[in-house]
Parts: structure tokens; C-alpha cells; sequence
């Protein structure tokens, strides 16, 4: 079976302890890793949100004088409520070869594995400094990355590039799609249904832009553009939810959904999102406007977060994988932070232990081959920061 250091095995149990649930506070986590780090000597810089309830933390290990190699991850976790838990989520118990707990392998094991080696970094980090960016609430659309990227432009000495340890089984991910989430709220005008031609039926015209939505994406299917290392090859739009109407005698006057892009990294969302609300403001809204002066389609963003495409020559994917062994790079469906991360002139790479098929699971785990796997990487780490 494979060996995980007593280290790493102690800082996920300490990490899982605590419930960070996204719509929690993550303060008591965050104030573990700093007194943890503290007591290294290696002072940390907190980000907050605006409540104050919830913070990023940054810190640098290594010479402070030049940029390095970020190593990121969400602190957040999804919710437990509703799952079918066979043990407690937040504590972990290990079982044939396995660690289990909300957060083992989404993505707390990547976090523990870093806080173990801090030592070593430490002692080793002559070149090249390591810094550590955990942030919140990614799991409720990559929220906090934004503040701690927009803290990290105010330095003058940045990390160089970055890797986000999100599952991808350790392999070298260079290459993501992005998304973006949006509401659309349709205001149309009330009357008794028997006399629907004097109203504007919200719902209705809200499922002629669904349909519309729902014709893109077939669009998209035929036409492309294309790119086959994706499992989908191609951007796809879709309707999740749909709220309206209060009873079957009025016409409804107002109208909610909700829909979504993801889309390749060569597409420009804005344009995509272009499209849908020119034709609700050409196509749909004149004909409401006709009846109703007042009608009115609104779109409000809920949210994004970029694709990413770092080319297979650039540095940091060229070191992805010198440390994990790799000779390929491989595309993946899910998003992370590191497409906003690369926005923001950190280019990134994603690469984390632990499989995405067993993240947001009831029963959560991660494989101790895995993390021994994160381990050896951690420690080619600290040759490639050691230099000659
Ligand atoms: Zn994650």
C-alpha cells in the first residue's frame, strides 16, 4: 500500500474537521493555517470578503525579492445536506486504502499535502519562492479568487505561475472550458386569463428565448467551432430552471430562468451572450412593448469564470510535468479558478490528486496512492526551488 507521510495524513484530518461548507464562515480554517504558518516564521496576509466572515490567505515561503511558483486551492466544500453519508463528513476515517471526508479529494488533500511540506520548502527555497493562495467560496461560482487577484496586482513582486491541485489524478491539465451563468427575468403585464390578448404573458415569451437558447446550442453542435480533446467538443448553452406564473386563470407577468454557457476557451462569452439578448430585446420585446409599454427583459449575471488554454510549450506546463512525471497534457470539462488565475497574468496549470468522479460525493475519498503521488511531486518541487 502506498506510504503518506504522518504529516500530510494529520493535516487532512485537521482540515476536514472543520465544516466549510461554502455558505459558512471559513475564518477558523483560515486562522489554523496562519498560526500553523506563523509558527514557521512565515507571515500570511489575509483577503477578506466583504461580511469579514470569510478570507483568502497568501503567503510566501521562500525569498521574497521575485516571483514564484503559486500552489492554489479552494478552502470551501459542498454541501452534505440531502446525501447519503455512510460516516461522519468531517472526520476522517481511513478504510482500504482510502481517506474518507467532505473535502478529501475536492480539495483539501491538494491543501494538506502543501502545509506539510512547508517545512521543506522552506528549508529548500534558494531560487524560487513557493506561495500558498487558499481561497473561499469557489464552489459558488469562484468568488473569492477575484479579491486575493485583484490584492496580488497591487504587489510589485507576484507569483510567476501557478497550479491548482484540483482532482485531475495528478495529471497535467492545460486546458478547460469556461462558463458563464445567467438570469433572465421577463416583465410582462397581468390580466384574467380569459382575456389573455389584453396581457403580456411572461411566460410564454420567456420560453420563446429557451427555445431560442435551446436552437443555439444545436447550432453549435453541427457547426462547432470544435475542439475533440474535449468530451464535448463544442459549446453548449442550456436552461436549468424556470420560475413563473401564480395560478392558471391569470397571465402571468412575470418570468424567471436561469441558463448557462460553457464554452471553449477560443469563444468570446460576451459575443455568445450577445446573441440571446439581441434577439430578446429585437425579436421578443417589441411585440410585449406592443401591449405593454412597460415590458421588459432584464439579464443579470450570476456567474463566470474564464477558459483556460496555457499552449503545451509554455513553462508552466513544461514544469507540471517534469514534477508529476507526465509526457502528455490532458482537457478537462469541469472549471476551476486557474482560467481566472491566467486571466489575471499568472499562467496556470491544474493538477491535484484525488479523482473529480469521487468529488461532491456522499462518501468522499481519496486514494492514499494519490496523495503519495502529490508527495513526490512536493518533493521534486523542492529540488526544481532549491535551483543548482
Ligand atoms: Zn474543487
Amino acid at each position: 500500500m502506498a506510504e503518506v507521510s504522518a504529516a500530510s495524513r494529520e493535516m487532512i484530518e485537521r482540515l476536514i474537521a472543520f465544516d466549510t461548507t461554502s455558505r459558512n464562515s471559513n475564518l477558523e480554517l483560515i486562522e489554523f493555517i496562519r498560526s500553523y504558518l506563523s509558527e514557521l516564521g512565515v507571515e500570511s496576509e489575509l483577503v477578506h470578503d466583504q461580511s469579514g466572515a470569510k478570507a483568502n490567505l497568501y503567503a510566501t515561503l521562500g525569498p521574497k525579492d521575485r516571483g514564484g511558483i503559486a500552489l492554489s486551492g479552494h478552502t470551501d466544500v459542498v454541501p452534505v445536506d440531502g446525501q447519503d453519508w455512510t460516516r461522519d463528513p468531517w472526520k476522517v476515517v481511513e478504510q482500504d486504502g482510502k481517506l474518507f471526508g467532505r473535502g478529501t479529494c475536492d480539495m483539501k488533500g491538494f491543501i494538506a499535502v502543501c502545509l506539510a511540506w512547508a517545512p521543506r520548502f522552506l528549508e529548500q527555497a534558494r531560487s524560487m519562492p513557493v506561495h500558498f493562495c487558499f481561497t473561499y467560496d469557489e464552489e459558488v461560482g469562484c468568488l473569492g479568487v477575484r479579491p486575493l487577484l485583484a490584492h496580488l496586482a497591487s504587489k510589485t513582486v507576484r507569483p510567476r505561475m501557478a497550479i491548482i491541485g484540483e482532482p485531475t489524478s495528478m495529471r497535467v491539465v492545460n486546458a478547460h472550458k469556461g462558463k458563464l451563468s445567467m438570469r433572465a427575468h421577463f416583465h410582462g403585464l397581468e390580466c384574467h386569463s380569459s382575456l389573455a390578448p389584453q396581457g403580456v404573458n411572461a411566460v410564454e415569451f420567456a420560453a420563446r428565448l429557451i427555445v431560442m437558447l435551446s436552437d443555439f446550442g444545436q447550432r453549435k453542435s453541427r457547426e462547432g467551432p470544435f475542439d475533440r480533446a474535449y468530451d464535448v467538443p463544442f459549446t453548449t448553452a442550456h436552461t436549468g430552471t424556470v420560475e413563473g406564473g401564480t395560478a392558471l386563470n391569470i397571465v402571468p407577468k412575470d418570468c424567471t430562468f436561469d441558463f448557462e454557457f460553457r464554452y471553449l476557451p477560443m469563444e468570446d462569452p460576451q459575443a455568445l451572450l450577445r446573441e440571446v439578448v439581441d434577439y430578446a430585446h429585437q425579436q421578443l420585446l417589441p411585440q410585449m412593448r406592443s401591449v405593454f409599454p412597460e415590458a421588459a427583459i432584464e439579464f443579470e449575471e450570476i456567474s463566470a469564470f474564464s477558459g483556460l488554454n496555457i499552449p503545451d510549450d509554455h513553462e508552466i506546463v513544461q514544469l507540471a510535468k517534469a514534477l508529476t512525471g507526465a509526457n502528455s497534457t490532458t482537457k478537462v470539462a469541469f472549471g476551476t479558478e486557474a482560467g481566472l488565475i491566467s486571466d489575471a497574468g499568472i499562467p496556470s496549470v491544474v493538477c491535484g490528486p484525488g479523482d473529480i468522479a469521487q468529488a461532491h460525493k456522499p462518501d468522499e475519498f481519496i486514494s492514499l496512492e494519490q496523495l503519495a503521488l502529490c508527495e513526490a511531486f512536493m518533493n521534486r518541487l523542492c529540488e526544481r526551488i532549491a535551483g543548482d
